[in-house]
């Protein structure tokens, strides 16, 4: 017994799921991952997880997992060495880039991955290749939300940490579903709301487990949230119950705000929203009673054809209403991956070098030939939607992507199939031979965060450090790595030993991680950023001044977008989402026998009306037909879904479920970020249960 515990080995890790950002011992034995044990120095979560994080590392030692570099001959993959795929990828992406310039080249990075991996990707497809074409898959999801609180509020990220969300005396949930999406952080709401009386308010089409714990649920119509929310606004200031002191010394452009919410009375919302005046005028009673309001939101805000304005909206509210600056205030849009706060920060984004300066700043790209001894593109490239409407005209040839199964989690996925095989040449790299990976010509072996070093960032701005537990499987690199060898086969001169030297290169150049380094990241240590050189880190923001150049923040007048309407034969309102035990499009879940066991398999939640109405029980056998695509699912009935509103969860572990055949490609006009929440279908019975 003392030799075997000699011989299990502990090491901190963050999870790889959500982006609550929790961490946790893992134990192993060899490559067994024993057991997760967590921590009371984990500074997000504590001595909690969820199912996700406790059980969810079968996918580490998976049989499934890629092992060698593939390539294709024909219909067929086969196996390679290192060396035959590198060279054939720095062959083509050289060919493709003198032939038809460095823009015909698109790079889409993983939010997945860690910060130094996204770091050096952007670094690859600036530096070495030439184009701004880099992008992430906070084009999915939160893009609108950044866009929101820059606009207004100057950074992309939330205002405070979970201690702010714990410490407010109202949570105000909009289009999120925490308990599934982001169990820990919902069971502290769960804990503040019912042990500490915060109050909780959720507005949502479904009526989730948070809502039905909260004290005022609101169901708007779909699409309707910003109507809602400027409503309120302006209620607050037809009344006089504004923060007349906040905003006459910390926030610009009142007057022509004001003026834009003319038409936004509480009437209109009724009438747009569907909800009732006594509603609205609880959840003003409730605003106006706080002390100090916080504002979660995620998908069912961002994914809509006016996502930004919405988010912009939500900003707005909460500049009116005096609530930013102060513990237990401020915007919190929940970041959905484990890294897509940390992918977006380093710099994968088509505008922006890491820590958000601009590529087109002649003093950024001055401070970066210095450091690279490269000029950098000048113009911001192109976003992932631009990326496949090029692809699709024919301009642009080949695709880099890793850690991402965009076959799957981009909208209208006939179309972006179709797409994909018009490419001269795209490398796929990955744990796993994905669905994405099908359409690719190179597939290359990466290595899970347990297989290297590095940090991620989590939704609170906290940068967290993983450590390597053991040696990547088979013929698997750790992604940093293949970046390396690849830009070294492209005439560049990369020597990093280590994760922790590209951290020092990004601190050094980018203001925002000044004093990051790995010495302050050591086992359950964090930095929130900005972090000042000398280590100083930023848990709340704007306790002083916003960020623009004169410290104020910025009202900015939205409008309402009419969602995007398929038209009248498709006569259904079809929601999407996550549940609990599976993990987005669910490559990784997929992968855990317990919880496959448990879930193995989608299905579509209807309303009881809806199930009355078509005479449907649990386990019938229902087609969905949208303008795009087709899917068969298995339905369930449930009070949680209303009237003819759908929701179906977007893991699958069968393509032709995934509710991406479904979706289109009307996007968030401002980001291109799919209007996935906005779609109707029509519904056949094909058998009943
Ligand atoms: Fe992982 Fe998120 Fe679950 Fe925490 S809440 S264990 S970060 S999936």
């Amino acid at each position: 017994a003392a030799m075997r515990k000699a011989r299990i080995k502990r090491t901190k890790t963050v999870c790889t799921y959500c982006g609550v950002g929790c961490s946790f011992e893992v134990w192993t034995k060899d490559r067994e991952i024993l057991k997760i044990q967590t921590k009371t120095e984990a500074p997000v979560n504590g001595i909690s997880t969820c199912v996700k994080g406790k059980f969810g590392w079968d996918y580490v030692n998976s049989e499934e997992r890629l092992t060698k570099p593939l390539i294709r001959k024909g219909e067929e993959f086969v196996e390679a060495t290192w060396d035959e795929a590198l060279s054939l990828i720095a062959e083509n992406l050289s060919k493709i880039k003198e032939e038809h310039g460095p823009d015909a080249i698109g790079y889409i990075a993983s939010s997945k991955c860690s910060n130094e991996e996204n770091f050096l990707f952007q670094k690859f497809a600036r530096g070495i290749m030439g184009t701004n074409n880099v992008d992430n898959c906070s084009r999915y999801c939160q893009s609108p939300a950044t866009t929101g609180l820059m606009r207004t509020v100057g950074l992309g990220g939330d205002s405070g940490t979970m201690e702010d969300i714990m410490a407010s005396d109202l949570v105000i949930v909009v289009g999120a579903n925490p308990a599934e999406s982001h169990p820990v952080l919902a069971t502290r709401i769960k804990r503040a709301h019912k042990l500490h009386g915060q109050k909780l308010v959720v507005v949502d089409l479904r009526e989730n487990e948070l809502a039905e714990r909260a004290d005022l649920f609101l169901h708007p119509k779909p699409g309707t949230d910003i109507i809602m929310l400027n409503a309120i606004a302006k209620y607050f200031l037809d009344q006089g119950w504004e923060d007349a002191s906040f905003l006459q010394e910390r926030v610009n452009g009142l007057e022509e705000y004001k003026s834009s919410l003319k038409k936004f009375s509480l009437e209109y919302a009724v009438e747009k929203t569907g909800l009732t005046m006594e509603q609205l005028l609880r959840l003003v009673k409730m605003i106006k009673e706080a002390k100090s309001v916080s504002i979660l939101w995620a998908m069912g805000v961002t994914q809509h054809m006016g996502a930004s304005d919405t988010s912009t909206a939500i900003s707005n509210l909460l500049l009116v209403t005096g609530n930013y600056g102060r513990t237990g205030t401020g915007a919190y849009p929940l970041r959905g991956h484990n890294n897509v706060q940390g992918a977006c920060d380093f710099g994968t984004l088509p505008p922006w070098m890491p820590g958000y300066e601009p590529v087109n700043d002649e003093t950024v790209r001055a401070k970066y030939k210095a450091a690279w001894g490269v000029d950098l593109p000048e113009n911001p490239g192109y976003d992932n939607h631009h990326m496949v409407e090029a692809i699709s005209k024919g301009k642009m040839k080949a695709l880099y992507l890793f850690g991402e199964d965009m076959a799957i989690v981009d909208a209208n996925s006939n179309y972006v199939h179709s797409t994909f095989e018009k490419l001269d040449f795209f490398v796929v790299q990955d744990m796993f031979f994905s669905k994405t990976a099908q359409f690719a010509d190179v597939v290359l072996p990466a290595a899970p965060s347990l297989e290297k070093d590095g940090t991620f960032t989590n939704t609170e701005r906290r940068i967290q450090r993983f450590y390597k537990v053991f040696e990547p499987l088979g013929d698997s690199k750790p992604d940093w790595l293949i970046f390396q060898e690849l830009a070294n086969r492209l005439g560049a001169d990369w020597n990093y030993q280590h994760p922790s030297e590209i951290m020092d290169e990004a601190a050094k150049l980018a203001n925002l991680f000044a004093g990051v380094s790995y010495q302050r990241l050591e086992e359950w240590e964090s930095l929130v950023w900005p972090v000042k050189a000398d280590g100083t880190d930023t848990p709340l923001l704007y306790t002083e001044k916003f960020a623009f150049p004169d410290g104020k923040a910025r009202l900015v007048p939205v409008d309402w977008t009419i969602p995007f309407d398929p038209g009248a034969d498709f006569d259904l309102h079809l929601n999407n989402g996550r549940i609990l035990e599976h993990f987005h499009e669910g490559n990784m879940t997929n992968k855990t026998e317990g919880i496959v066991h448990k879930v193995p398999d989608v299905w579509l939640e209807i309303s009881p009306e809806l199930a009355a109405e078509r005479s449907l029980e649990d386990g019938a056998l229902v087609g969905l037909t949208s303008p795009y695509g087709h899917v068969e699912v298995r339905v369930i009935v449930t009070d949680r879904v209303k009237g003819h509103e759908l929701y179906l969860p977007m893991n699958t572990a069968d393509d032709n479920e995934a509710v991406n055949r479904l979706t289109s490609s009307y996007h968030d006009i401002i980001t291109h970020t799919p209007a996935y929440k906005e779609m109707g279908v029509k519904m056949v019975v094909l058998e009943l249960s």
